[in-house]
C-alpha cells in the first residue's frame, strides 16, 4: 500500500487509479486534503490561470415528468408552484445576461413535454442567432439520440447531464424503477458521440452513497473525460422521500473538487449554488479547491424561488445585475477574476 503522498503524485501523473486507491483518497485525513488543495490551486492556475468563467442560468421550467426521489421539482411533489418561461421571456433574460457580461447562457429545466424539440430547436436557433458570440448549453435531461442530435444540428454547443451516480444499485435506490441508469449512460456516450461538449457530475452525500459509490463516480468520469463536471452537496428537501437524510458537507464536496481538479486538469468545474448554500462562503472555497465557474441565475426573479431543487437555496431574491455585483466581489476575495468569456474547455 501506498503513502497518501504517493497516491496523490500517481493521479497527478494521469495514471489509473484502482477503485481501492480512490476510496482511499475519499476517506484521506485533513492533512492530505490541504495538500490536495493546493495542488488542485495550482494546477487550476496553471491551466485557466486566475480566470473565473461565469454562465446565465435561465431555469426555464419547472414542470418534470421525472420523479427523482431527490428533487424538490420532481412530478410527484404536489406542493410545487409549477412554472415554465415563454420564448419572449428566454430572450429577454439572454438579453439582460449580454448586457451584464454573460457569454454562455444555460437552459436548464425539469423534463416538460410543453418543450417539445421544435420548441427548443425554435430557441436554440434564436438564442444563437441573436448572440452568435455565445455558447449555447441545454440541460434538459435524458432525450433520444435524434433529439440530441437535432439541437447539436441548430447550434447547441454543450449539454450539461449529470449521471447522478456511476452505480446502478446506487442509482435505482435514488430513482423509480422507470428511470434506468443505462439510459442515463447512455444519453451521457451519445452526446459525446454527437460532438457536444458534456458535463456529467453527481450530488456528494446523496442518500445511501459510500465511499465505493464515490469511487464508482471516479472511474466513470475519467472513462466518459468529459468537458465539464458538475459536483454539489446533495440537500434534503421537505417536500421529497429524502426530507429526513442528512445534507452532504462543505469537506467531502470541496475534497472531491479538488480530487477531480487533479485528475482532469483542464475540466471545467462549477463552484455550484448548493455549495454556496450550505456555506455562506461557499462558492469561494470552491474556487480554492480548484473550481473555476460559476453559475448566477438570470432567470426572472418572480420565479426563482419556484425552481427549488432543495431546502433554502440561496440567491433566489436577487436581480440579476446584483446577482453579478456580488459574485465579482466574491471571486475577487480569493485573487481571482470573473471574466465575459465564453469559457470553452480545454479538455477536448
Ligand atoms: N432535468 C435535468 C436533468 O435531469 O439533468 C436538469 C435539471 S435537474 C433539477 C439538475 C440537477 O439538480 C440534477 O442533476 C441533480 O443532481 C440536482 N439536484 C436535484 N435535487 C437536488 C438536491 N436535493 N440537492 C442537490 N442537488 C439536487
Amino acid at each position: 500500500m501506498c503513502s497518501m503522498t504517493e497516491l496523490i503524485n500517481k493521479l497527478k501523473s494521469g495514471k489509473a487509479l484502482s477503485k481501492a486507491e480512490f476510496v482511499e483518497l475519499i476517506n484521506c485525513d485533513d492533512k492530505a486534503r490541504g495538500e490536495m488543495r493546493s495542488l488542485a490551486e495550482k494546477i487550476r492556475i496553471e491551466n485557466y490561470g486566475h480566470d473565473v468563467y461565469m454562465r446565465g442560468l435561465i431555469e426555464f421550467t419547472n414542470y418534470c415528468k421525472q420523479d427523482c426521489y431527490y428533487c424538490g421539482i420532481r412530478k410527484s411533489n404536489l406542493n410545487c408552484d409549477r412554472y415554465r418561461l415563454s420564448f419572449d421571456d428566454i430572450m429577454l433574460c439572454c438579453e439582460e445576461g449580454y448586457g451584464l457580461g454573460f457569454r454562455t447562457f444555460v437552459l436548464q429545466g425539469g423534463e416538460d413535454a410543453y418543450y417539445n424539440d421544435d420548441r427548443i430547436c425554435r430557441l436554440i436557433d434564436g438564442i444563437k442567432k441573436k448572440y452568435p458570440d455565445c455558447a449555447l448549453t441545454l440541460s434538459i435531461g435524458e432525450k433520444p439520440r435524434e433529439s440530441y442530435k437535432r439541437y447539436f444540428d441548430c447550434g447547441a454547443d454543450r449539454y450539461l447531464l449529470r449521471h447522478e451516480t456511476a452505480s446502478r444499485e446506487h442509482y435505482q435506490k435514488l430513482h423509480p424503477e422507470s428511470q434506468k441508469f443505462e439510459n442515463r449512460i447512455r444519453c451521457l456516450w451519445d452526446l459525446k458521440e454527437i460532438g457536444y461538449q458534456v458535463g456529467c457530475g453527481f450530488m456528494v452525500g446523496s442518500p445511501y452513497q459510500t465511499s465505493e459509490y464515490i469511487a464508482e463516480d471516479l472511474l466513470f468520469i475519467r472513462e466518459l473525460n468529459p468537458q465539464m463536471i458538475g459536483i454539489g452537496p446533495f440537500i434534503h428537501h421537505k417536500d421529497t422521500i429524502f426530507r429526513d437524510f442528512s445534507d452532504g458537507t462543505l469537506e467531502m464536496t470541496l475534497k472531491l473538487l479538488s480530487i477531480i481538479r487533479i485528475m482532469l486538469p483542464k475540466v471545467l468545474l462549477p463552484a455550484t449554488t448548493a455549495l454556496a448554500t450550505i456555506d455562506p462562503r461557499g462558492r469561494e472555497k470552491g474556487i480554492l479547491a480548484g473550481a473555476n465557474v460559476v453559475m448566477p441565475n438570470l432567470s426572472p426573479v418572480q420565479v426563482r424561488k419556484a425552481y427549488q431543487l432543495y431546502d433554502n437555496k440561496v440567491c433566489t431574491g436577487d436581480e440579476s445585475a446584483q446577482c453579478r455585483a456580488c459574485l465579482e466581489t466574491r471571486i475577487n476575495s480569493v485573487g481571482c477574476r470573473l471574466v465575459e468569456a465564453r469559457g470553452d474547455s480545454k479538455n477536448i
